[in-house]
């Protein structure tokens, strides 16, 4: 059941054609909103798509590689040619490098920046420009990570994954700021384990570097948070559709988080 006025907006998710793209792209569906989905895999855009417009609502597919600047103009242009406007940009599309610090080298450093970081950077520009020539201001909601506050530690190698979403903190309070004269507001989620792809990689990348068995990095983590479940990626949807909302119209150049009490600050 829809509970925001979402009706006759437009959004485009990045990273949408599965895990919490896909969960977040479903959910503003609901809501009310036209959604371009994309995503860098061709078929779990279109996939996402088909299953958006068979629920009753409506999509438009769009495989945009988010590092490449004119890639996500174009998407911005299709999404207004396709829908007429944009009001919701969701930045979520991003990627894991599982490697301590003193191992990353700088293919691993230049992906992850280029990804979770330039990502958000190209994409911003480009719907918020949209959205100061539409002249009634929009959202752009990015998904940071719990790692975009605090050093993961030993046991959970990230730390250029870390670096990158400390960028996309950083990166959300300043266009919050560059961008709160035009209405628009700028706001990330920083969501702790959820259930997902990517945690299935750190699962197994950690598993082989301590050798011990597939699945227990992951319980072992899930063991850790304070409300007793591991999070599923309608979790960080709830928190990205609140933030799309009316209701969230004073809250602008904020990090917060969505982790079942792992980070408490
Ligand atoms: P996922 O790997 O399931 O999904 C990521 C999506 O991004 C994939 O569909 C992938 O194809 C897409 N993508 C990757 N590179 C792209 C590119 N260059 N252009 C366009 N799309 C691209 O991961 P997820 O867990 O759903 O993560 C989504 C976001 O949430 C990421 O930014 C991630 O860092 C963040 N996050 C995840 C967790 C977690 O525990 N899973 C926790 C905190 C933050």
């Amino acid at each position: 059941m829809p509970r925001y006025e979402l009706d006759g907006q437009v959004a485009i998710v990045t990273g949408a054609g599965r895990g919490i793209g896909r969960a977040t792209a479903l959910r503003l569906a609901r809501e009310g909103t036209s959604v371009t989905v994309a995503d860098i895999d061709e078929a779990n855009t279109n996939q996402v798509a088909e299953e958006i417009e068979s629920a009753g609502g409506t999509a438009h597919a769009y495989t945009v590689d988010v590092t490449d600047r004119a890639d996500t103009e174009r998407m911005v242009a299709e999404t207004v040619d396709r829908f007429g406007r944009l009001d919701i940009l969701v930045n979520n599309a991003g990627i894991a490098v599982i490697a301590s610090l003193m191992d990353t080298d700088e293919a691993a450093w230049d992906s992850l920046m280029n990804v979770n970081a330039k990502g958000v950077l190209l994409c911003s520009q480009a719907a918020a420009r949209q959205m100061i020539d539409q002249g009634s201001g929009g959202r752009i909601i990015n998904n940071a990570s719990g790692a975009g506050k605090i050093a993961p530690g030993r046991s959970t190698p990230l730390g250029a994954y870390a670096a990158s979403k400390h960028a996309v903190v950083a990166l959300t309070k300043q266009f919050g700021l560059e961008l709160s004269s035009h209405g628009i507001l700028v706001n990330c989620v920083c969501p702790g384990i959820v259930d997902t792809s990517m945690w299935d990689l750190i699962d197994r990348e950690v598993a082989q570097l301590e050798g011990v068995p597939v699945g227990s990095v992951k319980a072992r983590a899930a063991a850790g948070i304070p409300v007793g479940r591991i999070q599923q990626p309608e979790d960080v949807a709830n928190l990205i559709a609140y933030l799309a909302s009316s209701d969230a119209s004073y809250i602008t150049a904020q990090a917060l988080n969505v982790s079942g009490g792992m980070l408490p600050y």
